[in-house]
């Protein structure tokens, strides 16, 4: 056993009550205090991974360094931490079950009967030691509340883990809501009663309270709740709306959350310092100059299928004070009304990453008209195959050209399936158009050189650099030489593979293959989407 303190973080009463900003918001007081600190996110659900779930319906799949498709938890844990997490930092019961039942075939397990408690258990117990070993602290999040089916078998292995460890080496901090109920004109304990006498009924005791209210949490009501539920009272924190997810753990700490953490962990080093996160806040909450951004895409019924990119933005308006103020473009509206209407006014556009030809003509439109107005252009993986097909349609003349991806026997595969690639392992990857859709794309980071003279370049400040993909096609290098011939430049690529796209001619028109999003932080924001939004700052 590794001596890895672990914090667990639970939810009570309903979902959606922010239990991953607060797992974030309390490492990111850690990592500032000067704790090595790491995070876990436990998702319940029965898929291996959420790589193969609709973004409508599950939000964004976040894609590590190292090629997982994770929940977008994961996202916000790296934002805030400013550091990489792996794919040993989400697990899910598709993973843990496909473990089991492969060590079965194996005939790891002979002569046993293989039940929940204690193999499946057991392998949850490893994996959350696997992922902690090395650090100082892991805050370790479990998806769902407490009471669903599915999170039964991790709520005993965190019994179990904190039995185990020293009670000062572990902690479990539950996030319920105190509803406030207007006709009583009162906020209300009894939801977090319950949820508590749940957790207990387990076998496990909260350390710690996070209540999400709409008003401030009186005194009383904190003692009322410290009383009920065995806890003490400096432990009780409230959780109010805040204007941004930023500004989380310092409403945390503005409420005490230190001393509690401090006390059970018997913290010795300095108070956090969170001086220049502060300024980045205060500089996101009271921007001075504005500017509007075309987003153009087709998940726009759940903002949640672009968390990253959203963040990215506001990184950058961080660092430069800018409200970048969104204007959500549906690519099937612009095919029913038009460009014009839709699109005019904005300071820059945006066509962001996209599966299947739903809406495709709508973001074509949006690429033409940034071109031929000269409006500051960044187009993300889908949005840099399809200014590679505008451009070769109505610049070079291939009147034909596409995507396989939209058409499987076309004439002009501008962007097409590469069968084999080497991928983030050095293994050799086969994906072909009857390959299962699950984990076989180009995931995961990979390096890429810029050319000298160009805007990629000029945004990294450096030839090599890398990012990460998530993408099944890739544009064709058949079409490079006609293409650089009418103007528009191949600015980045991996060997054969190209990974990003401009026209010198044109003010900034940017497309590239992978998705600097996941690696923008609020520290450090994306390099890439950052000049996109200084270019478009000063055009205006
Ligand atoms: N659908 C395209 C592909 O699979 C682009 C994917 C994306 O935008 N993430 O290559």
């Amino acid at each position: 056993m590794n001596n890895c303190k672990i914090i667990f973080v639970t939810g009570g009463v309903l979902s959606s009550l922010g239990k991953g900003i607060t797992a974030a918001s309390v490492a990111t007081i850690l990592k500032h205090s000067g704790y090595n600190t790491t995070m876990l996110k436990i998702d319940p659900y029965l898929n291996v991974d959420p790589g193969t779930m609709s973004p409508l319906e599950h939000g964004e799949v976040f894609v590590t360094h190292d090629g997982a498709e994770t929940d977008l938890d994961i996202g916000h844990y790296e934002r805030f931490l400013n550091t990489h997490l792996n794919k040993i930092n989400n697990i899910t019961t598709g993973q843990i079950y496909s473990k089991v039942i492969k060590k079965e075939r194996q005939g790891k397990y002979l002569g046993q009967t293989i039940q929940v408690i204690p193999h499946i258990v057991d392998e949850i117990k490893t994996a959350i030691y696997k992922a902690s070993k090395g650090f100082d602290f892991m805050i370790v999040e479990l998806g769902g509340t407490v009471g669903d089916i599915e999170g039964m078998p991790f709520l005993e292995a965190v019994r179990e883990i904190i039995f185990e460890k020293d009670r000062h080496q572990t902690m479990n901090i539950h996030v319920t809501l105190v509803p406030y109920l207007k006709a009583a004109g009162e906020l209300k304990t009894k939801p977090t009663q319950h949820s508590v006498q749940e957790l207990r009924r387990i076998g496990i005791r909260p350390d710690m309270l996070v209540c999400r209210c709409e008003k401030n949490l009186p005194e009383e009501l904190k003692k009322k709740l410290a009383f009920s539920c065995d806890i003490h009272i400096d432990a009780v924190i409230q959780a109010k709306d805040a204007k941004t997810i930023y500004a989380v753990p310092m409403e945390f700490l503005d409420d005490g959350i230190y001393e509690p953490l401090a006390k059970h962990f018997k913290l010795n080093n300095q108070k956090p310092d969170m001086k220049r996160w502060s300024l980045l806040v205060d500089n996101l909450l009271k921007p001075q100059k504005s500017i509007k951004l075309a987003f153009v895409g087709k998940y726009l019924k759940l903002k949640e299928a672009y968390k990253s990119l959203l963040e990215a933005i506001s990184h950058s308006g961080a660092k430069h004070s800018i409200k970048v103020q969104i204007v959500w473009c549906d690519s099937e509206d612009i095919e029913k009304q038009g460009v014009k209407d839709i699109l005019s006014g904005c300071d820059c556009i945006l066509v962001a990453g996209g599966f299947g030809n739903r809406g495709i003509q709508g973001k074509i439109e949006a690429i033409k008209y940034a071109r031929t107005h000269d409006i500051p252009y960044l187009g993300i993986c889908l949005g840099m195959q399809l200014a590679y097909i505008e451009y070769l349609q109505n610049v070079v003349g291939i009147k034909d050209a596409t995507s396989v991806e939209f058409d499987k026997n076309t004439k002009e595969p501008a962007v097409y399936l590469i069968e084999q690639f080497i991928n983030t392992t050095g293994q050799k990857q086969l994906r072909t158009s009857i390959s299962p859709l699950g984990g076989t794309m180009r995931l995961g980071s990979y390096e890429f050189e810029t050319e000298k003279n160009t805007k990629i370049n000029d945004a990294y400040k450096t030839i090599k650099k890398s990012e990460r993909h998530r993408h099944r096609y890739e544009v064709n290098p058949a079409y490079k030489d006609r293409l650089e011939k009418a103007g528009m430049i191949i600015s980045a690529h991996n060997g054969k593979l190209i990974e990003a796209i401009e026209i010198p001619s044109h003010k900034w028109f940017v497309g590239v293959q992978f998705h600097p999003e996941f690696t923008s932080t609020l520290e450090y924001p994306s390099p890439i989407i950052d000049k996109f939004i200084q270019v478009s700052l000063n055009g205006k």
